[in-house]
């Protein structure tokens, strides 16, 4: 469903990736790890075009987000053919970024009416599924202060959700929590898992990772430093960067 060839990103002199390929494939769950600055976060806003690759490709279904220029004035080349990728690209983020001044209800329906321009009813009733398929149904009518952090994040999910993208990208969905609200926003990626989801997660929860994925990438320093199934990377670790990681993150 996605692949990435030979992706390349720098900010100034500083090069974050230095040439990344991988693809994630129907229903598969690809958890990409590292040690802070690997460029986890650059990597999956390349894929979203957020941030604008130097060099490489990304696919989507086989289709090729095309652009033009050369690096640093690299840029999207086709408006429409973004917004129609993107609107296949479902993105959960740390931070929740829900809208203050809008119930969860409207949050959630906020990108099918306006952006997908779908009829109201339909948008409505699918809004409401997905927040009972998040656990928060009861929340629909409340606004974004009134839940807990945990929720607002489910709340965030079921937003992605709701423009019912082919891929869920989750940037450490459950950092800025506490662990008890951790476990329920965890549970609720599990349940997409088992639904057979293709989803990319950065996450730094090792446990998690093994229990979730399909397949782990390692990150360091703008490479793939190692990769395979969670049995193959947390169990049979080969490279000595990966082992001083993991030994680090438990
Ligand atoms: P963390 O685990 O802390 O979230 P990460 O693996 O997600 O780290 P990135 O956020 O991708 O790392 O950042 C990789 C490097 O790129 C860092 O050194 C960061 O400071 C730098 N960087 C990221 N975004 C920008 C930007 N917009 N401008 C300049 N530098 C940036
Ligand atoms: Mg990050």
């Amino acid at each position: 469903v996605v692949a990435i060839r030979d992706l390349h990103k720098s900010f100034g002199a500083l090069e974050v990736l230095k040439g990344i390929s991988f693809e994630a494939r129907e229903g598969e769950v690809v958890s990409l790890i590292g040690s802070s600055g690997s460029g986890k976060s650059t990597l999956l806003r390349c894929i979203n075009m957020l941030e604008v690759p130097d060099q490489g490709s990304v696919s989507i279904d086989a289709e090729e987000i095309r652009l033009r220029g050369r690096p640093p004035h690299r840029q999207i080349a086709d408006e429409h053919q973004i917004r129609r990728i993107r609107s296949e690209l479902g993105m959960v983020f740390q931070s929740f970024n829900l809208w203050a001044h809008l119930s969860i209800l409207d949050n959630v329906m906020e990108a099918p009416l306006v952006v997908q321009k779908r009829p109201r009813a339909e948008v409505e009733a699918e809004a409401l599924a997905m927040l009972a398929k998040v656990g928060i149904a009861e929340k629909a009518h409340a606004y974004p202060n009134q839940l807990s952090g945990g929720q607002q994040q489910r709340a965030a999910i079921a937003r992605a959700l709701c423009i019912n993208p082919r891929v869920m990208l989750f940037d450490e969905p459950t950092s800025a929590l506490d662990p008890e609200l951790e476990v329920e926003v965890l549970r609720v990626i599990k349940l997409l898992a088992d639904e057979g989801r293709t989803m990319i997660l950065v996450t730094h929860d090792m446990e998690f990772a093994r229990s979730v994925s399909d397949r782990v990438i390692f990150l360091h320093q703008g490479l793939i430093e190692e990769e395979g199934t969670p049995d193959q990377v947390f169990g049979a670790t080969r490279s000595a960067r990966l082992k001083q990681f993991l030994n680090a993150a438990s």
